[in-house]
Parts: C-alpha cells; sequence; structure tokens
C-alpha cells in the first residue's frame, strides 16, 4: 500500500524562508497547507506551487484560531525584519503569542508535531559568545526590538509548557540571520539593503561603525535544518540553533557585496539602531550532534545567487 502523504502546515508560508520551506516539503512528497495573512509575505513568492494539486493557500491571520487537520505544523508566521516588527509592535506580540497558543491548541487537537522558527534575538545583546542553547540571553523587555524578542521568547515558554503540560511533540528552531531569493528588496534587512543599494549604485548604509558582527546563513542549508529537526526523534525538542558559524563584521559583508556585483558605491555610516545587537554567531554542536546538519553553502556562493536573484527583479521591473 501507497504509504499516505504527510499533510503540513507552514504558517507564514508565503515569506521569505515560509516559500522555500512549502517548495521543498512538496518536492518531497508532503502535502502543503500554506497559511498567511500576507503582512510581509505575498501571493508571489508561492505564485509558482498554486497549480500543484497538492499545494493550497489560505488568507488567515494566525491571531485567530485555525480548524483543520494536519500532521505537521512549521510556525513561522511572523515579520523577521526589524523595519516590520517594529510598524504595529502590538500585532508583532499578539502574533508570536496569539499566533504560538492558536497553532498549539491545534496541534493538541489533532495531536500534530509543532515546530516553532524561534530566533536568535532570544539572546538579545549577548554577553555570551558563541551564542548556545543554555545561554539565557540578555534581552531588553522594554525597548524597540522588545516586541520581536519577548514575543518569541514567550512563545518558546509556551512551546515548552504544552510540551511538559500536554505532551505535545514540540521543536524549537533559533534561527540565526538568513538570507536568500525571495527576501524582501525593501524589508529593511542588511544583506537585501546591501544589494538592492549596489545594484542601484546608491550609497551602502552601514549603521554604527559597521564593525558589528552576525553569522549568515543560506536559506536552502536553513530549510535542511528545520526539516531535520521536524523528522528528529521526539526526544529532540530543542531549543536548537540554526546558523552558520562563520561570523562577519556588517562592514565586510559590505565589501563581499561590492567585490560580487562589481558597484562603484560608497560606504555611508547611518546612527546605529537601538539595542542593535554587537555580536552574534551561533555554537551549532548541538544541532551538528542532534541532527547531523551544518551549513555548507559559504557567504560568497550564497550571496553570488541572492544578486542574481535581485538582479533579475531589477531587470523585470
Ligand atoms: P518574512 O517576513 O518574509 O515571513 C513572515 C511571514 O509571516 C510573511 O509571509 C508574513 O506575511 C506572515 N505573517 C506575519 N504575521 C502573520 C500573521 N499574524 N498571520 C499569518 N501570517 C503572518 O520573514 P522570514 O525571514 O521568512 O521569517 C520567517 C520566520 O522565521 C519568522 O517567524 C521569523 O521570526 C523567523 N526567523 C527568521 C530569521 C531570518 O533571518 N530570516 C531569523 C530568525 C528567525
Ligand atoms: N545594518 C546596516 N545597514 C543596513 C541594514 C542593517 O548596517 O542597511 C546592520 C544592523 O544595524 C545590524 C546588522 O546590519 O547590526 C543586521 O541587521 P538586520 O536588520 O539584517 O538583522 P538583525 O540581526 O539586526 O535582526
Amino acid at each position: 500500500m501507497q504509504p499516505l502523504r504527510k499533510r503540513c502546515l507552514v504558517t507564514g508560508g508565503a515569506g521569505f524562508l515560509g516559500s522555500h520551506l512549502c517548495e521543498r516539503l512538496l518536492a518531497r512528497g508532503d502535502d502543503v497547507l500554506c497559511v498567511d495573512n500576507f503582512f510581509t509575505g505575498a501571493r508571489d513568492n508561492v505564485i509558482h506551487l498554486l497549480d500543484n494539486p497538492h499545494f493550497e493557500l489560505l488568507r488567515h491571520d494566525v491571531t485567530f484560531p485555525l480548524y483543520v487537520e494536519v500532521d505537521e505544523i512549521y510556525n513561522l508566521a511572523c515579520p523577521a525584519s526589524p523595519v516590520h516588527y517594529q510598524f504595529d509592535p502590538v500585532q508583532t506580540t499578539k502574533t508570536s503569542v496569539h499566533g504560538a497558543i492558536n497553532m498549539l491548541g491545534l496541534a493538541k487537537r489533532v495531536r500534530a508535531k509543532i515546530l516553532q522558527a524561534s530566533t536568535s534575538e532570544v539572546y538579545g545583546d549577548p554577553q555570551v559568545h558563541p551564542q548556545e542553547e543554555s545561554y539565557w540571553g540578555h534581552v531588553n523587555p522594554i525597548g524597540a526590538r522588545s516586541c520581536y524578542d519577548e514575543g518569541k521568547r514567550c512563545a518558546e515558554t509556551l512551546f515548552f509548557d504544552y510540551y511538559r503540560q500536554h505532551d505535545l511533540r514540540i521543536k524549537v528552531a533559533r534561527i540565526f540571520n538568513t538570507y536568500g531569493p525571495r527576501m524582501h528588496p525593501n524589508d529593511g534587512r542588511v544583506v537585501s539593503n546591501f544589494i538592492v543599494q549596489a545594484l542601484a549604485g546608491e550609497p551602502i548604509t552601514l549603521y554604527g561603525d559597521g564593525e558589528q558582527t552576525r553569522s549568515f546563513c543560506y536559506v536552502d542549508d536553513l530549510v535542511d535544518g528545520l526539516i531535520a529537526l521536524m523528522d528528529s526523534p521526539d526526544a529532540v525538542t530543542g531549543p536548537i540553533n540554526l546558523g552558520n558559524p562563520r561570523e562577519f563584521s556588517i562592514r565586510e559583508l559590505a565589501e563581499q557585496v561590492l567585490a560580487l556585483t562589481g558597484s562603484s558605491s560608497k560606504l555611508v555610516f547611518r546612527p546605529l539602531p537601538e539595542d542593535d545587537p554587537r555580536q552574534r554567531q551561533p555554537d551549532i554542536t548541538r544541532a551538528r550532534e542532534q541532527l547531523g546538519w551544518e551549513p555548507t553553502t559559504a557567504l560568497k556562493n550564497g550571496l553570488e545567487r541572492t544578486v542574481d536573484y535581485f538582479a533579475s527583479l531589477g531587470r523585470a521591473s
């Protein structure tokens, strides 16, 4: 007998990471229900999937309950760019917290396995470097980034309470800066900003002195990690860091983008946003040991593919 197809719900499925995840789940033979309110995502990100009979797109806001029958839930719904999550901070907290409650409630009702897209922001502006999962973080609870950071922290709390109290099968991924095709050109994150600016010959905006660091993971690697986590034994709950441990300063990133695009854009300095973390690098020992996962795409190769994507958008418009 044919094994039944797994029914996967991807919330935030029309966003950057979500659209790549939907693609990959379909490619391996799952049924995918993509749920999105299109706040930062777009139908265009999944338009190539709409003809697939195993794909379904539903406009829905996860702050409201959802009644569907699924086997696995990937809960990605939440704006991820600081510019977007600070646009309506109350809605951001609601999306993280009410969204988690609703999706956990759904998982409990249908006994689905559920994965939370958490974030390195739960570590705040870290005083421990690199960050390992046992670190509790250094987070401002009342600042401009708090709606996102504390929302995601509360979602983690809810996941672990549902696990302890209701025996739910949970997976918590702490995702570090991820980039690639389908990032929104205006979403304000550093990789998309720099590439768009370089291709347009506009100044590259370095916030602060550009010496703050981030570790950039290519989207295909990250999606591998999310699926490996979902497929891991039930005892593997996380939290588990998913990211590329290779650390770069923002200035180094700007220089790589300039070199790859051949752009003559100048570097300009702008004020550092409030509570901008000084350094960030994942310790991925746990992911290596428990999932057998690590990223394989070098920054240069991932940036080349991302530059090609943004260049193609420019040609299409
Ligand atoms: P994104 O903004 O491209 O995608 C988020 C998606 O969620 C969008 O399609 C948006 O329309 C949707 N959404 C937002 N609020 C919603 C709501 N209330 N109901 C339904 N849909 C809603 O961002 P992304 O980079 O794809 O991030 C996806 C997830 O991964 C987010 O939860 C984010 O916090 C997490 N994450 C991403 C990164 C990264 O570097 N990309 C890093 C850490 C964590
Ligand atoms: N940044 C920058 N110029 C930009 C956009 C961002 O220098 O045009 C910096 C930002 O201040 C931060 C880093 O790049 O130090 C990463 O920012 P992003 O918004 O991509 O993600 P974060 O990791 O801060 O959530």
